[in-house]
């Protein structure tokens, strides 16, 4: 005997990143599936409301170039019309079937119950790469960060960032005009990001240290000083700054996918064309899918795109009789 009156979704969607929201819109809004998303953060966006919000977009369909934080706003404004359930706040560690094929997800608060589950968790659940100083460690947060949310807080600072990926590149070029003084250290003397972003850094009136290290932060309350060092000569630099930006990179962890019997493969979620998983009702799309005889590209576009196909495969699912194609919007009555 089933002990049925939970409240089970037809869908519920894990990660509120471009792909998850747009996911939301397309269940709730195009195909009408009672739906739900849990993200892990306290807002929505994924990596672009984290990694580059202050950033410019140009590869999106229909915008020459978008704010990654107004293509953020516009997603939810989407998804949020067909009021999906947003739960905030909560990260999934755990997926089980229970009975008649309905699936429980754990959160670290709740259990939440569905038939079907589109998993577009991203690169995981976001952690930023630490440095392993507990001079540094001890001033998070008054003056030393690992994630910038508001640029505008270093407006007249001399700010120091660490790195050699996108992340540290572009924060050094989107703050060189707000701030007082942008230091950049780097241990290589390569850099990993974008070949046109190096191009303008070494244009800019950024002050680039190649190949240092952090060896001290230093202050008392606040974060006054650091100490750098070449790892190639040994020689040390103290320079007075205001904040430190750690752009170390994220810690990917996909354990827990492991642990749910999911296929892994190369750190993401193998899939076939229609976006399953080797797991029924359960599909991935967008950054942590990994779909066979096909490319893996990270971007937004494919993300929306896996999307669709992956909210198209749930409702067949739940409903065999249901037309796989959706219609098109612009014949449908939408809101
Ligand atoms: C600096 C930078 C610049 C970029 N520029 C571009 C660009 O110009 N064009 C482009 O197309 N792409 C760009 N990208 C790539 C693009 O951001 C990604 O392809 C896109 O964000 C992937 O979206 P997603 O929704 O699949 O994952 P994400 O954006 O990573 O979102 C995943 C969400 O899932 C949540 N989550 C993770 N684990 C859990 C869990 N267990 N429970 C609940 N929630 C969870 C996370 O908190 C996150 O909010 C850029 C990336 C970076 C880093």
């Amino acid at each position: 005997m089933s002990s049925q009156p939970r409240d089970v979704y037809d869908v519920t969607i894990i990660g509120a990143g471009p792909t998850g929201l747009f996911a939301a819109f397309y269940a709730a809004g195009m195909r009408g599936m009672k739906t739900k998303i849990i993200e892990a953060l306290d807002r929505v966006g994924g990596q672009l409301a984290v990694l580059y919000p202050e950033k410019y977009i140009y590869d999106v369909a229909g915008f020459p170039k978008i704010l990654a934080k107004d293509l953020v706003r516009q997603l939810e404004a989407q998804a949020m019309a067909y009021n999906p359930t947003l739960v905030l706040g909560e990260r999934v560690e755990e997926l089980r079937y229970v009975e008649d094929g309905v699936i429980e997800l754990r959160t670290n608060k709740n259990k939440h119950y569905t038939k079907t589950v589109i998993i577009c968790v991203g690169r995981g659940a976001f952690q930023p790469r630490k440095l392993d100083n507990p001079s540094v460690n001890r001033l998070e947060g008054k003056g030393v960060y690992y994630q910038v949310r508001d640029k505008w807080q270093f407006r007249g600072k001399r700010v120091m960032i660490v790195g050699g990926g996108d992340s540290a590149v572009d924060w050094a070029l989107n703050l060189k005009d707000i701030a007082k003084e942008v230091i950049l250290i780097h241990r290589r003397t390569k850099f990993r990001a974008h070949e046109g972003s190096v191009i303008e850094l070494f244009h800019s009136p950024v002050k680039i240290m190649i190949p240092y290290e952090v060896k001290e932060a230093h202050g008392k309350d606040r974060l006054e000083a650091v100490t750098i060092f070449n790892n190639k000569t040994g020689e040390e630099v103290t320079m007075e700054v205001d904040a430190l930006i750690l752009q170390l990179g994220y810690l990917v962890d996909i354990s827990i996918f492991k642990k749910w019997g999911l296929e892994i493969i190369d750190n993401a979620i193998k899939v076939n064309g229609k976006m399953e998983t080797n797991l029924p009702g359960v599909y991935a799309a967008g950054d942590i899918a990994y779909p066979v005889d096909s490319v893996k590209l990270n971007l937004i576009v494919i993300g929306f795109a896996q999307a669709a196909i992956a909210v198209n495969m749930a409702k067949n699912y739940i409903e065999p009789g249901a037309s796989i194609f959706p219609g098109h919007s612009s014949e449908k009555r939408m809101i």
